[in-house]
């Protein structure tokens, strides 16, 4: 990949358009600073291809996805949007479940330009829950056999630049999420970072490590035994539901829009939007409380972290 050029090719699935209106919403930095190359370690990056912020449209938009395709916007990285429909089970009833758009008359399907493109991508990043994991739309009963991309492309793939997959869920995840990750990953390219470490999910660990329950602005009252009974109380929401316990998210330590909002910040719980299980058990129903495993043990792991430190205060203290 060059160092001066990056393109990125944006491409939707089954979603809601979510993950882009929360990537418009990004700050520090925005996509203006971004595309304009205000900020010069990240200059350089060229949005050649996004159906919704896009100007040209129809089959002038088709035509530079199958010009991508074949070759012409070579090196970039393919950012995809929303899940991967089985068409094979469209077939059985005739029709297709996901077209992104018509070239010569003809319909181009979602799975068959996600899996051209991969072939090319230097580096695959799949934005959202949908794209990650499958999302609302493989939720069960799963009707259109929906999939994240990564079980699409298996896991044994590997871009151009000999990366997986990278995951970064959310529904959506904050525009924030989705641009530190994008500039992380464009340093990386131009050798300034390395590759950013992933954990067992594909999620860049620097953004999903800590658990919403650790970083979460009432965790405080959750270790003192203050629950709310009703939403619109202050305290810890695990008895309306809560299933931060469980959940990897930077969102109630960072917020949602320059630092502003964030799920249980604002009053409401987490459903744990960032997990491959989401939107499923253990995840829903949402107002369900979480499973009492994670509890336990965490409340364990308190009781002798407190033994400790009592005696820690017993011992003489050097100065
Ligand atoms: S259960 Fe939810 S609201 Fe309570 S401290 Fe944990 S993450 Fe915060
Ligand atoms: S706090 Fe929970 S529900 Fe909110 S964005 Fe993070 S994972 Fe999703």
């Amino acid at each position: 990949m060059t160092l001066e050029k990056i393109n990125v090719v944006w491409i939707q699935g089954q979603g809601c358009t979510g993950c882009t209106v929360s990537v418009t919403g990004g700050t520090n930095p925005d996509l203006i600073n971004v595309f304009t190359g205000f900020l010069p370690q990240i200059e350089g990056i060229n949005l050649v291809y996004h159906p919704t912020i896009m100007v040209p449209w129809g089959e002038a938009a088709s035509k530079i996805l199958d010009d991508v395709i074949n070759g012409k916007y070579d090196p970039f990285v393919l950012v995809v949007e929303g899940a991967v429909p089985d068409e094979k089970k469209a077939q059985e009833t005739g029709g297709y479940y996901c077209g992104v758009g018509e070239i010569d008359g003809k319909m181009m399907l979602f799975d068959d330009v996600l899996l051209k493109l991969s072939k090319r991508a230097g580096v695959v990043v799949a934005v959202g829950a949908c794209a990650s994991f499958g999302g609302i739309p493989h939720g069960n009963p799963n009707p259109t056999g929906a999939k994240g991309v990564i079980n699409f492309l298996g896991k044994d793939y590997k871009s151009g630049l000999g990366l997986p997959v990278i995951n970064l869920p959310g529904c959506p995840p904050s525009g924030e999420t989705i641009i530190e990750a994008l500039g992380h990953l464009v340093l990386t390219a131009r050798g300034a970072l390395p590759v950013p470490e992933l954990d067992a999910d594909n999620r860049p660990v620097f953004l999903y490590g800590p658990k919403v329950h650790e970083i979460c602005p009432r965790a405080g009252y959750f270790a003192g035994g203050k629950y709310s009974s009703e939403f619109g109380e202050p305290y810890c929401m695990g008895m309306l539901g809560c299933k931060g316990i469980i959940t990897h998210c930077q969102v109630p330590k960072k917020g949602f829009v320059e630092g502003a909002g964030g799920c249980t910040t604002v009053g409401g719980i987490c459903i744990g939007c960032t997990e491959p299980e989401f939107p499923d058990e253990p995840f829903s129903p949402f107002l369900q409380k979480a499973p009492v495993g994670p509890y336990a043990s965490e409340a364990m792991e308190d009781m002798v972290a407190k033994v400790k430190a009592v005696l820690s205060r017993l011992l003489s203290r050097k100065i």
